[in-house]
């Protein structure tokens, strides 16, 4: 059995109203609620006065003019990006347009590996391809405004490109999509990666920050031991697959069937894909084998 995560699944905020969240921050929800992005996107502001916006969110009029009247006398200094995903960074346009900010990312939209035949269309289905940063940051970059300071953690596994930012001096961390309190995170190829995204969690445990603002869902507080759990919730995933493997050669399908009880049917497709990343994990480990590269139709064994 995976390791059971007490997800909080309540957001008592409703879209475009600006929630002073934590000193410093505020926050406004996007109204984009849906399986996959829950409430909806929520986009953060830093400082006071002179400020950042990151995740200005999807191309929503609605939601630009809300950030925009949140920030009224303010200036944006700062429009920063954690991942190039549609419910995330194509508001950023929009935002830069009236503000004058420069974006802020770790750069375009890109496949975590090479793509097989067939890939193309699923690699666009929700990634941002027109996003690029007027700024690329890296890894322990520190993004220095009036007043805040952001150090860039390179978190890639959601997506190749994804950062989670914590801001200096206060306990607090942006996390994205990477760790968020309501769900597990998606990690689907050829734009996820599994391999990345745990080193990506190991990254966090060993951090300090105790309190993560995420992507979607309400605050995680405790944060270190929700990473924990998020990490022993993949440890159980995989067990399960090589319990599963261990009766017998099978494939993506029959594997989603035995381990996801309860799947919202909804969610079908993204848990074939992170079986996938799972297993391309497993094989690049040496754990499992399958005939040629991974793949969504291929089919799944121990090795000899
Ligand atoms: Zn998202």
């Amino acid at each position: 059995m995976a390791e059971e995560i007490l997800f909080n699944r309540t957001l008592d905020l409703a879209p475009g109203i600006v929630d002073a969240i934590a000193p410093g921050v505020r926050r406004v929800l996007v109204n984009n609620p849906g399986p996959f992005t829950f409430k909806g996107t929520l986009s953060y502001i830093v400082g006071r006065g002179k400020v950042a916006i990151i995740d200005p969110g999807p191309a929503d009029a609605a939601h630009t003019a809300a950030l925009l009247d949140a920030v009224r006398g303010e200036t944006v200094t700062h429009i920063i990006i954690t991942h190039t995903h549609r419910d995330h960074s194509p508001g950023a346009a929009a935002l830069k347009a009236a503000t004058g900010a420069p974006t802020f990312g770790e750069g375009p939209h890109r496949a975590a590996r090479e793509l097989f035949i067939g890939e193309t269309a699923r690699l666009d289905a929700g990634g941002d391809l027109e996003f690029v940063p007027d700024h690329r940051i890296l890894h322990g970059d520190v993004i220095e405004g009036d007043g805040w300071e952001l150090e860039a953690i390179a978190t890639p596994g959601h997506t190749a490109n994804h950062m989670a930012f914590a801001l200096k001096g206060t306990g607090l961390l942006f996390s994205g999509d990477h760790v968020m309190g309501w769900s597990t995170s998606i990690v689907a190829p050829p734009d996820g990666s599994m391999s990345d995204y745990m080193a990506s969690l190991h990254r966090l445990a060993v951090r300090s920050e105790t309190v993560y603002l995420p992507g979607h869902g309400d605050v995680i507080r405790d944060a270190p031991a929700f990473v924990a759990k998020y990490i022993a919730h993949r440890h159980g995933r995989e067990a399960s697959i090589l319990h599963r493997l261990g009766k017998g050669e099978t494939d993506i399908p029959n594997l989603v069937r035995a381990i996801y009880i309860g799947l919202d049917p909804r969610l079908t497709g993204a848990a074939a894909l992170s079986t996938l990343a799972h297993l391309e994990d497993l094989t690049v480990r040496g754990l499992v084998a399958t005939d040629g590269a991974p793949s969504i139709s291929g089919r799944y064994r121990l090795p000899p």
